[in-house]
Parts: structure tokens; C-alpha cells; sequence
């Protein structure tokens, strides 16, 4: 199938998933499942096909997510721009589909990593999105602007000074279009902003409904569909763990609960399926796509 753009519906929302490119994250078991235990961790990849020692990589898509609302269009996240050679294919895919970046009025941006800030700004560093509101939570802003340490994260120096640069390169830039959100309020008609901290300080999910359908997009709260299996497993880009873990258990059974469409930004494209509860957890079920 294509991999780089899924039209879809929500009520009568029209959708498309507009893929930025990919990622392949180096020893994922690591990075994606910190607290599992070893024995544990195993049998559970066994469960999925994957041998922990041969698991080497896991190529993430970076989608963003496209909503015309018939009076809004929409952007959730901008990709990764500039930060990888696979990265930042997001404004000629919108091209292809025939969206200028004149034509998204508002951008959602669920938090402040790189992969979802990324395409932010144009080459000359300017808002990419000249006629957007930028929203975003304020504590995720904050959070930023602070100029943290990140010492509460175990990765290596260098990504740590990656999540920084992209901050500090790619948010400052947007201040004079930058619309704060503190509370959960709908952004516009139909797209309502979730509180889901703990991934970062203001990690935002969004919720989308049309008529009698809606769409839960749950952003970094699960980055692979082990993670749904596992309710207690977090990554070691969760800043709380135990936050991270409460908003996806949260969101997971929102979704579950109301048998919402799901858009899970990390897992195999277009991402979109469905949560079925689980045991202690939940399963993730991949709409079924042709092409
Ligand atoms: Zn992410």
C-alpha cells in the first residue's frame, strides 16, 4: 500500500494520514519497553514474532494527521523536518494531496519532541504555517521554554541535546501564532484537546468527533502495540513514568469504552485501528487497508 498518505473519514470530516517519512530507533526493546523485566520481556516478543537478539531495529513512521472540518483544516503535529535524511517530506506529500501550507489554519502540536515539531518552520526559519493558530498545552510550552535538563531521562547525551536543539530551534519561532491551551476545550468544532502528561510535562491527546463517529489521536501515550498488551511497561522517553502510564491507561479505556477509531502516531501505518480491552490491558486491532 501507499505509505505515505491514508484518506479517511470521521463523520463528515474528511481525514488524511500525510506521512514525514521514517525512523528506524536502534535496539528498540531498550528503548521502548525500560522497566520490562528480561524474562517477561522475552516471552513477549516471542509472542510477536520478534527475538529480542535479532530485534535490531523499529522503523517508525512520523505521520501527521489532516482534519477539514468543512470550515477548519487542521494539522496535527509537523513531522520531523530537518532531523533525519528520511525525515521531512511532509509539505511535498500535503502538495501531492493538494494542500499549500497557506490552506491549515490551525496546527495542533501534541508535545515538544522533535518528531513532532520538526516541520514547525520553514528553511529560513520562519512559521511553516504563516495563517495557523499553533496550539499546544501551556505546561508542555513551559516545559520547554525552561530550558530543561532532561536529567529524569535515561538516553544518551546526544539525543538529549537533540530534543533540546529541536526546542529550542523550532518553538521559539511560532510565539507570535502560538495559542495556549491549560484546560481540555475544544480548539476548534469537533476537535477537543486532552489533557495526557507524563510522556512530557503537557502531552496532549486529541479527540475528534463528526455525527456519531470520532477519532482519538493518543499521540506518544503508546509508541508500539506492545505497549497496549502491557499497561505497565513505559519507554525511556516517558519523563513521568507512572503520569505516562495513568494517561494511557486514561485513553485506552476511552477508547476501548466508546469503540473510537484510534490514531497512535508510532505504530505501523497509517496507525489507525481500534483497542479491544485485554486481560489487564488491551490489543491493538489495525483497520484492515487495500492497496
Ligand atoms: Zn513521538
Amino acid at each position: 500500500m501507499n505509505n505515505e498518505v491514508y484518506r479517511f473519514k470521521v463523520g463528515n470530516f474528511e481525514c488524511i494520514v500525510v506521512n514525514d517519512g521514517t525512523f528506524a530507533y536502534p535496539q528498540p526493546a531498550q528503548i521502548f519497553f525500560a522497566n520490562a523485566p528480561q524474562d517477561r520481556l522475552e516471552q513477549v516478543l516471542g509472542e510477536h514474532s520478534l527475538d529480542p537478539k535479532q530485534w535490531e531495529q523499529y522503523v517508525s513512521p512520523y505521520p501527521s494527521l489532516v482534519i477539514n472540518t468543512g470550515h477548519h483544516r487542521v494539522l496535527v503535529d509537523t513531522g520531523a523536518g530537518s532531523m533525519a535524511p528520511t525525515t521531512g517530506k511532509l509539505i511535498p506529500n500535503l502538495h501531492a494531496e493538494g494542500i499549500v501550507p497557506e490552506d491549515i489554519d490551525t496546527v495542533i502540536l501534541t508535545h515538544g519532541h522533535p518528531d513532532h515539531i520538526g516541520g514547525n518552520i520553514d528553511s529560513e526559519g520562519k512559521p511553516a504555517f504563516p495563517n495557523a493558530r499553533y496550539v499546544m498545552w501551556k505546561d508542555e510550552w513551559d516545559f520547554w521554554a525552561s530550558e530543561p535538563d532532561l536529567k529524569e531521562l535515561e538516553v544518551d547525551e546526544h539525543i538529549k541535546q537533540l530534543l533540546l536543539t529541536f526546542a529550542r530551534n523550532n518553538l521559539p519561532p511560532i510565539q507570535g501564532q502560538l495559542s495556549l491551551v491549560d484546560r481540555e476545550t475544544e480548539i476548534v468544532p469537533g476537535i477537543h484537546a486532552l489533557a495526557a502528561s507524563g510522556h512530557t510535562p503537557g502531552h496532549m491527546a486529541v479527540a475528534i468527533s463528526s455525527g456519531r463517529e470520532q477519532l482519538l489521536c493518543i499521540a506518544d501515550a503508546a509508541l508500539h502495540p506492545i505497549h497496549l498488551g502491557q499497561p505497565d511497561w513505559y519507554s525511556v522517553f516517558d519523563l513521568a513514568p507512572e503520569q505516562a502510564l495513568a494517561s494511557k491507561r486514561r485513553l485506552m479505556d476511552k477508547a476501548a469504552g466508546e469503540k473510537a477509531l484510534v490514531f497512535a502516531f508510532h505504530f505501523p501505518f497509517p496507525g489507525l485501528g481500534y483497542i479491544i480491552q485485554k486481560e489487564e490491558g488491551w490489543q491493538w486491532q489495525p483497520i484492515e487497508t487495500t492497496g
